[in-house]
């Protein structure tokens, strides 16, 4: 190799002038705590945007999802079934409300729930079900929908990687009960570390609001509701401090935007490594028709872990930051204490080991995405 170009990260937040400007602004303005006009203002942007009742901005999407599973009021025994190829904060904010995660497995092609699978999982004790869109690609909502009506379970989407994206026209985050998203640095629309909590049911947010503040009324207060504030129930501090705010003020204008960008990169990685895909070296992620992507992960699945592991080498050896992703949860050391083992389910674990995420961030150059496409067709034909 003759020179080494320099390092490309799996993502990097996209920068702009108009976040520099909010952030001076809302620096001269003296308010930095949460729920400033910032706060509001995103939150109305979202409502409006997403058709949406109810966005409350949170400091992560855990908290928003700690919100949501401490809102179920459940009883110790409770079960909440969410798929074991995620993130630890989907599992987390259950064991935070006292609730029992139940796992369920994946759909090799999409690598959301595997609706069958969660089917069989639900019993008398199942209080809620925790829907995660991964790579910003919806589950299937239609048939979790049914469940869910039929046995008069709620549902708390882990739309922490759909900002923008939709089910059959709807936003996802709004199509169940609640539903929590991130603006965490490797996401699409970010602030550094941030979140938010949706809902469409006005009981649900105003018990939110007092969570979200230390377990007191004094949202009411502010709002002239009641004339003083006091310590209602139990509750956190699950605000978004104003200057992250003000910077994600800026970045929601953008999201179409950025969503765009990613999806120019998508389509040029799946053009490119077409030619892999009908040789069968790798499989391309399978976008179902009730499904609007955001594009917020690109990533292949190899034949095994031994050529994932090889591809994901060569790569990083050429400076480019291909990374694998999730470990599933049943097996982590934590899964196994909730009483799991290896081999519980077979479709996560498999596809754990096969998947490989590329690079994917607005600002990708079309020279760095044909020299990440032409490493991988020179790997291949190693
Ligand atoms: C990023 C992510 C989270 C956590 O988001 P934070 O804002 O960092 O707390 C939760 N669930 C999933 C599926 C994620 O990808």
């Amino acid at each position: 190799m003759s020179k080494m170009p320099p390092f490309i990260p799996l993502s990097k937040p996209h920068i702009t002038e108009k976040m520099l400007e909010n952030l001076k602004q809302c620096l001269s303005s003296g308010k930095l705590s949460g729920d400033g006009s910032f706060c509001h203002r995103v939150e109305k942007k979202f409502e409006e945007k997403l058709s949406l009742k109810h966005a409350l901005l949170t400091s992560s999407c855990t908290h928003a999802l700690e919100m949501a599973t401490l809102l179920l009021e459940g009883n110790p025994g409770d079960e909440v079934i969410l798929p074991s190829f995620t993130f630890t904060s989907s599992a987390n904010a259950i064991l935070v409300a006292g609730l029992k995660p139940v796992f369920c497995d994946i759909d090799p092609t999409t690598l959301n729930m595997d609706v069958n699978d969660l089917e069989k999982r639900i019993t008398k004790k199942t209080r809620a079900i925790m829907p995660v869109h991964y790579a910003g690609v919806s589950c299937d909502m239609g048939r979790i929908l049914q469940l869910s009506q039929h046995q008069k379970i709620t549902i708390i989407e882990d739309a922490a990687q759909g900002v923008g994206a939709k089910w059959k026209g709807h936003y996802l985050g709004t199509i169940g009960h609640m539903g929590a998203m991130s603006f965490h640095d490797t996401k699409n629309v970010i602030c550094g570390e941030g979140g938010a909590f949706f809902t469409n049911h006005t009981a649900l947010a105003e018990k939110a609001e007092v969570i979200r503040e230390k377990g007191t009324n004094r949202k009411q207060f502010l709002k002239g509701q009641v004339d003083k504030y006091t310590w209602v129930q139990k509750g956190s501090s699950y605000i978004l401090a104003e200057p992250l705010a003000a910077i994600l003020d800026a970045q929601f204008d953008l999201m179409d935007t950025i969503n765009h960008k990613r999806k120019q990169i998508d389509v040029f990685y799946r053009t490119q490594l077409k030619e892999l895909e009908q040789k069968e070296v790798i499989a391309l992620p399978i976008i179902p028709d009730y499904c609007t992507p955001n594009h917020h992960i690109f990533h292949i699945l190899l034949r095994n872990e031994k050529e994932r592991n090889s591809l994901m080498d060569h790569l990083r050896q050429r400076q480019i930051g291909a990374t694998f992703h999730y470990l599933p949860l049943h097996s982590s050391p934590q899964g196994k204490k909730l009483g799991y083992r290896e081999g519980d389910f077979p479709i996560s674990e498999a596809c754990a080991t096969r998947l490989l995420r590329l690079p994917l961030f607005p600002d990708l150059t079309p020279a760095e995405q044909s020299y990440i496409v032409e490493e991988i067709l020179n790997w291949a034909r190693l």
